[in-house]
């Protein structure tokens, strides 16, 4: 049986018909190398946010369902149109749906989750040697109702039906060259990472790097698809590649440093401290699908006996958020509800802080030398984030991604030992 590699082709790399004509080059070439392909696009350049637009024009609150409706139609313009360039140039193509092929998800309306892929009528038609064109992003549940897997999640379908052809490899083309260890709009000679395993890619994702939607990087580790980021642009490039961290030489303590600027902080003060309250608390929350991010619960205050539970939520969901505290506030005895949405995420990212002390002092003594507040921190085993004014992100990037030994001019050399701050 022939290989299966699957493409993923985003927004910018299938803006217009020129490019549509050099992406269909790039397909063929995948097909040429012997490789049985299966690529899936995104809708063209900012089609997404255009129809997002004209919904909000009508409505501040679309229905969850007509606006998964909409914003399908994305997907499948560029599908078809894909589909006709490589038939143009002489290949035999197709193009589906998520209906059509049975991209199954929950029943959830702009952030489904995928629960499985069926793959008889890819098989067949890749059999058949076609080449086959998937609408990312997009799914279906059981009772035929469409749904979409969130903002940038055409990534997540990719992977997906990576995993569920068992393809060889996952190459998600995009504008950039690859990984780098920040957003090289704000450090200019950020370097570019050849390897990133998924947990710090996963940390990486979450944190704010806009690479990739954090859900594909999940399903590649959860079934372990090797995935690649590259550059439509640049195909000599083979990108950075995102594999097991078994796979790795670990040789820096920080791969990465992310800013996620689209949080939202909020307070619940006075809080009386008895069990069950932080419960009732994000169970509402996670009622109305709001995931919550960090969280900080202070030491009780012994005379009034409450405590602050203060939290963050994406900015997207702070009027759900509110609208839930607004009613749970008095139920459960909270004194006032506190919101700052000016606020940035800032990590740091890196497998080989396992272990490692040294590192969080570090970061801490780093923003402590740009006279930054931090408000809230939190950690995990491979990542430490610290929620600052939203004005003081830039230059906590820039600071810690030197701190750390980033720079493309060092990152060759670094041995993993910290330097002075
Ligand atoms: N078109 C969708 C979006 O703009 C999905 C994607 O691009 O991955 O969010
Ligand atoms: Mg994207």
């Amino acid at each position: 049986m022939k290989k299966v590699i699957v493409q993923k082709f985003g927004g910018t790399s299938v803006a217009d018909t020129e490019k549509i004509k050099n992406i269909a080059k790039v397909v063929i070439k995948e097909k040429e190398n012997g490789n049985d392909v299966v690529v899936v696009v995104s809708a063209m350049g900012h089609t997404t946010d255009h129809l997002v637009k004209m919904a909000k024009e009508l409505t501040p609150n679309p229905s969850g369902r007509e606006m998964d409706m909409l914003l399908s139609t994305g997907e499948c313009v560029s599908i078809a149109l894909l589909t006709m360039a490589i038939q143009a140039q002489g290949y035999d193509a197709i193009s589906f749906n998520a209906m059509q092929v049975g991209i199954m998800t929950e029943n959830i309306h702009s952030k489904a989750r995928i629960v499985n892929i069926r793959t008889e009528k890819l098989r067949k038609n890749l059999e058949e040697g076609k080449i086959i064109v998937v609408a990312g992003f997009q799914g279906v549940t059981e009772d035929g109702e469409i749904t979409t897997l969130g903002r940038g999640g055409s990534d997540t379908s990719a992977v997906a039906l990576a995993a569920a052809l068992n393809a060889e490899r996952c190459d998600i083309y995009t504008d950039v060259e690859g990984v780098y260890t920040t957003d090289p709009r704000v450090v200019p000679n950020a370097s570019k990472l050849d390897e990133v395993s998924y947990e710090e890619m996963l940390e990486l994702a979450h944190a704010g790097a806009n690479v990739l939607h954090p859900r594909s990087v999940e399903t590649a580790k959860q079934f372990a698809v090797p995935m690649r980021v590259r550059s439509s642009f640049k195909l000599e490039d083979m990108g950075t590649l995102i594999v097991g961290v078994e796979k790795m030489e670990l040789y820096r303590p920080v791969a990465g440093v992310a800013a996620d600027l689209s949080q939202a902080r909020i307070v619940v003060c006075d809080v009386p401290d008895r069990p069950g309250v932080a419960a009732d608390l994000f169970t509402a929350l996670a009622g109305e699908n709001i995931s919550v991010d960090m969280i900080i619960q202070s030491y009780a205050r012994k005379v009034s006996n409450t405590n602050d539970i203060a939290f963050t939520v994406d900015s997207n969901d702070l009027s759900k958020t509110m609208a839930v505290l607004d009613k749970l506030k008095n139920e459960i005895g909270a004194s006032d509800v506190k919101v700052d949405d000016e606020i940035a995420k800032v990590s740091i990212v890196g497998a080989g802080m396992i272990d490692r002390p040294g590192i969080a002092s570090t970061m801490f003594a780093t923003l402590a030398k740009l006279g930054v507040n931090i408000k809230m921190i939190s950690t995990s085993e491979i990542k430490i984030s610290c929620l600052v004014d939203k004005s003081d992100a830039q230059k906590c990037v820039k600071a810690l991604h030197t701190v750390f030994n980033l720079e493309s001019d060092v990152i060759a050399d670094v041995k993993g030992d910290l330097p002075d701050v």
